[in-house]
């Protein structure tokens, strides 16, 4: 073996090359991970964690409001935007230094630093070169916006995490997880809020009845739903926005912010002068096991471009760092990766779509309940809960499992269990409810909706 400096050097101090630099480090591998930015990557510092701290802010409006209808006499509290920004900030700090000694405990080198890809076994470092047997992409993704007239003066979802101004009215372009999320997120918090959707309905790719009952309760907490349209201008008048859309309409705000997607971080790394193929989009191509076209480095997480969720990253740093290191060849499974969007009610989600299943499976046995939670019955609220359960005709197994409702994501994370682990429906039925809660619905649904009892498919079906 020539004498490289290091086992494995990981470019990109993420969920996926930090899960991957300390499982590798704990076979006795030799590791460094470079980061030219905070620590953590997306997830800790722009992504899911401050999300999630402002989810957690905005669903205390719903708690005031829902108090009155259990005997409590409250005013609504007055929030302070700074505050919320200084904790979360705070607690993004505390969470880099705990990343940076986690690693430091793994015995993993920590370099903040920007580095460039030099050759398959080289990595550049300003003037400074490292060897190493392999090295990892994991670099991640940014957010992506469209140009148009007007678009460079808007926000981005780095942005609207760190805003000096609370914005009294929103505009947000896009209808995936991130309008989504932020949308809830400002409308919680108090701002009047827009979305512009170019589809039918936000979230494209979730299963149909899914989309149709989120775009419900977000009409319901006052949230106004462009759809089939996009934005044409972005006038910036003062401080004050008027988005012009396709469909001729003006549409004002103190904010406008493009959720659009996003894009691998993968230009000006030198990979493909090194010899990494990238996609169009800058996707870096990898095989099965994450190896590119250059054979000793591999890539992982968001700058693949494939399922960009943290928990996969991590999955796939592991994986990788198990097949390098510990001579136990492993891949991940995507079929069956959970996923949650925390809107307001949150969604959670595992295995096919009822549209999906169909496509792939042919018949279908589909299992629905939609109704008003208990604790609604007091508060008041006009919110209703949605579960779905796709089964396959042949076999009983339940493929998709489906929620729109109050502590979705806590629920369905368990239920993936059971799908992983290949449960049929009648391993629902023969489960035991926790009474009373919403989760025991999914063990309670007896008569699919779809076909319905009795009917003929073709009569069914939608
Ligand atoms: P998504 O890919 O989820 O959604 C992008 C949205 O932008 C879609 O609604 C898309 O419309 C729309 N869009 C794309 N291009 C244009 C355009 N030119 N004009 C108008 N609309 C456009 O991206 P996000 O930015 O929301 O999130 C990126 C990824 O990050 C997610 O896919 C997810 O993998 C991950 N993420 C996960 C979270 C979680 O786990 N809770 C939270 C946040 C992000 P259309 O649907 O019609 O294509």
């Amino acid at each position: 073996m020539p004498g490289y400096d290091l086992d494995l050097f990981v470019i990109g101090a993420g969920s996926g090359g930090i899960a991957c630099a300390r499982r590798a480090a704990s076979y006795g591998a030799r590791v460094a991970v470079a980061e030219e930015g905070r620590i953590g990557g997306t997830c800790v510092n722009r992504g899911c964690v401050p999300k999630k701290l402002l989810v957690y802010a905005a669903q205390f409006r719903d708690a005031f409001e829902d108090a009155a209808g259990f005997g409590w006499r409250p005013a609504l509290p007055a929030f302070e935007w700074a505050d919320l920004v200084a904790n979360k900030d705070r607690e993004i700090d505390r969470l880099n230094g705990i990343y940076r000694d986690m690693l430091a405990k793994a015995g993993v080198e920590y370099l903040a630093a920007r580095a460039t890809l030099v050759d398959g076994h080289t990595v550049g470092l300003g003037n400074e070169r490292r060897t190493a047997r392999h090295v990892l992409i994991a670099t991640g993704g940014r957010p992506w916006r469209p140009d148009g007239p007007g678009v460079a003066a808007t926000l981005v979802s780095d942005d609207a995490l760190a805003l000096d101004e609370f914005p009294r009215r929103l505009l947000v372009v896009g209808g995936g997880y991130i309008a989504v999320e932020f949308a809830g997120i400002f409308a919680g918090l108090g701002a009047e809020v827009a979305l512009v959707v170019r589809g039918e309905a936000p979230l494209t790719g979730f299963d149909h009845d899914i989309r149709a009952a989120l775009a419900e309760e977000m009409a319901k907490r006052g949230i106004a739903i462009h759809v089939r349209t996009s934005t044409r201008r972005v006038n910036l008048d003062g401080r004050s926005f008027a988005v012009e859309t396709a469909d001729g309409r003006s549409l004002a705000a103190d904010q406008v912010l493009f959720a659009t997607g996003r894009v691998p971080n993968t230009r000006g790394l030198g990979l493909e002068e090194a010899g990494v193929s990238l996609a169009g989009n800058g996707a870096v191509a990898v095989d099965d096991g994450w190896r590119t076209s250059l054979p000793s480095v591999f890539a992982i997480g968001d700058c693949t471009d494939r399922r960009n969720l943290t928990p996969v990253a991590i999955a796939e740093g592991r994986a990788l760092a198990e097949t390098l290191f510990n001579a136990n060849p492993t891949r991940v499974d995507y079929d069956l990766v959970p996923t949650a969007v925390f809107s307001q009610p949150p969604i959670a989600t595992v295995g096919l779509t009822e549209a999906r299943a169909r496509e792939r499976l042919g018949e279908v046995d589909v299992y629905m309940s939609r109704f008003r939670p208990m604790k609604h019955a007091l508060s008041g609220r006009d919110e209703r809960t949605l579960m779905k359960l796709v089964v396959e005709r042949a076999g009983g197994r339940v493929v998709g499992c489906h929620m729109l409702g109050a502590d979705a994501p806590e629920i369905v994370q368990g239920l993936a269990v059971a799908l992983t682990a290949g449960a049929t429906k009648r391993d629902f039925d023969a489960t035991v409810g926790i009474h009373p809660t919403a989760a025991e619905e999914f063990v309670l649904m007896r008569e699919p909706v779809r076909p319905a009892a009795g009917a003929p498919e073709a009569e069914a079906a939608r």
